[in-house]
């Protein structure tokens, strides 16, 4: 009996979703290349603060879709093991601290109150997006910035959206896709007014509470979903090899040999642009679209700051972002330890997770010094006290987000019909950036290889 055998190129959360799939068939031999010497990617848990699982990057996946909740459980996380986070609320910082007003859809207008009495709007703002639901339809042309200026004035734009969907991918809202924020994207395309669509958007949406809410993550941190799926590919005749990175894909008979190794079909779970060099000499027009994909570099401060040091104003809150004309190098704050309930230290003390960087706005020129500075200074500035961190420690995630620019979507649907079905793309530079769009992205790359080749029973001899 021959089974055939799949690569996956990448040992990120997509590149494991994938192989855990294809695992579950017993006519695939899987094995999983990654690059680097330990799995995951731009996930990482290390021990900071007298803790033992504080993430360095992503600390939660949305739990309103599927992808990643049943990833969880299929590879076997209880449920006792996942929390939520608190219901403390975040904040804007421009000038000084304001309270995100209710009634928004990733920043947008969905209720009217709210935006009548937020500080957070000069009442030249408000005027300018009062009007929005009297203007006439607009033709977004992919662009989120320009839809949202166009809709409610540059003050929404800049205050709320950007800063929002800005800092959740590290991206400029006026360069980057509309398509790519489907929710968005869905009320531009069925409603001429996004405040009157929002509003009957957020009437039918079940309220977050504590029986649903709408992130969850791994009380272990998020390596811990990593070392799950390691565990189960392994479990189910899997082989994952770290510290072998792939360097050529060509064609060979009806397969691929992948730097002298023979495989039936390929999953490149490796970000767009080390996927590039690999398919240069098999499809170079493919490589060359890969090799265009721009990403922004982030840098990732976590710091303690002691209890007494701890403004009172600032409890119950889960942290502030700036927004885009106000940034310098910070661009969110996370108050981690009010954020999550098991990321209280036993002294007291707060833990940060402070994000620097984003799409226009580099910073991986800075050296550990000169982040660290950068981040007491401003973020002291922001909290409107002398901010004396205690511990700290600096991740650079380099390449961190693929940006989304307009059309993206067609440029990855272009990419998909020049690559033959035994080749399929999954992970965060394609079809989501989220942890439960990656996953999906590994489902859809397996499904199509699964078509590209003839049924188990056919095959297997
Ligand atoms: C700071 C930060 C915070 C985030 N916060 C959140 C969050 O709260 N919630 C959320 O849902 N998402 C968040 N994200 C996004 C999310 O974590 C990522 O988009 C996702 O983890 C990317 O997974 P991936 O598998 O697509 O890619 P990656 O994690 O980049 O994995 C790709 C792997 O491919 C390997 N590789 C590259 N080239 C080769 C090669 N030639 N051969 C073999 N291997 C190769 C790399 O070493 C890497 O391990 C965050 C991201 C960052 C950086």
């Amino acid at each position: 009996m021959t089974a055939r055998r799949v690569l996956v190129v990448g040992g990120g959360i997509a590149g494991l979703a994938a192989a855990v799939d294809l695992v579950d068939e017993a006519a695939f031999e899987v094995e999983l290349w990654e690059a680097d010497d330990r799995l995951g990617g731009k996930i990482a848990t290390s021990p900071f603060a007298g803790l033992e699982h504080v993430d360095e990057a992503a600390d939660a996946y949305l739990v309103r879709v599927p992808h990643a909740v049943a990833f969880a459980e299929r590879v076997g996380l209880r449920a006792d093991e996942l929390t939520a986070p608190s219901d403390a609320s975040a904040m804007v910082w421009h000038d000084r601290l304001h309270d995100i007003p209710g009634g928004i859809l990733l920043g947008v207008p969905a209720a009217i109150r709210p935006f009548v009495t937020t500080s957070l709007l000069s009442w030249r703002g408000k005027l300018r997006a009062a009007a929005e639901p009297f203007l006439p339809r607009t033709d977004p042309d992919d662009s989120l910035g320009r839809l949202v200026r166009a809709r409610f004035g540059d003050e929404v734009h800049d205050r709320l959206v950007d800063a929002l969907v800005g800092s959740i991918y590290a991206t400029d809202t006026d360069r980057s896709s509309l398509a790519a924020v489907p929710q968005l994207a869905d009320l531009a395309s069925k409603h001429r007014s996004l405040l009157l669509g929002g509003i009957g958007v957020r009437r039918r949406a079940p309220a977050p509470s504590a029986s649903s809410p709408i992130f969850g993550a791994p009380r272990h941190g998020m390596a811990r979903l990593i070392d799950a799926a390691a565990t189960y590919v392994t479990a189910h005749g899997g082989t994952i090899n770290t510290g072998r990175a792939v360097t050529m894909i060509e064609p060979d008979g009806t397969g691929w040999r992948v730097d002298g190794q023979p495989f039936d079909a390929v999953v490149l779970a490796s970000p767009a642009r080390a996927t590039a060099p690999l398919l240069a000499a098999a499809f170079p027009d493919a490589s060359a679209r890969l090799g265009s994909f721009e990403h922004a570099d982030v840098t990732m401060v976590r710091l303690t700051v002691s209890a007494d040091a701890w403004p009172e104003h600032l409890r119950g809150r889960s942290g502030y972002l700036v927004p885009k004309p106000d940034q310098r190098y910070v661009t969110a704050a996370s108050f981690a330890s009010q954020k999550w309930g098991h990321w209280a230290p036993v002294n007291g003390s707060q833990i940060l997770r402070v994000s620097l960087g984003r799409d226009g706005l580099p910073v991986d020129h800075l050296d550990d010094d000169a982040a660290l500075a950068a981040t007491v200074d401003e973020t002291g500035r922001h909290l409107g006290f002398d901010l004396q961190p205690g511990e700290t420690s600096i991740t650079r995630w380099t390449d961190a987000f693929p940006q989304y620019r307009p059309h993206h979507h067609r440029l990855v649907a272009d990419l998909e019909v020049a690559l033959p079905r035994s080749i399929g793309l999954a992970g965060a530079s394609y079809h989501g950036i989220g942890i439960p769009a990656c996953i999906n992205s590994a489902l859809r790359a397996v499904i199509r290889i699964k078509e590209s080749i003839p049924a188990a029973d056919q095959f297997l001899t």
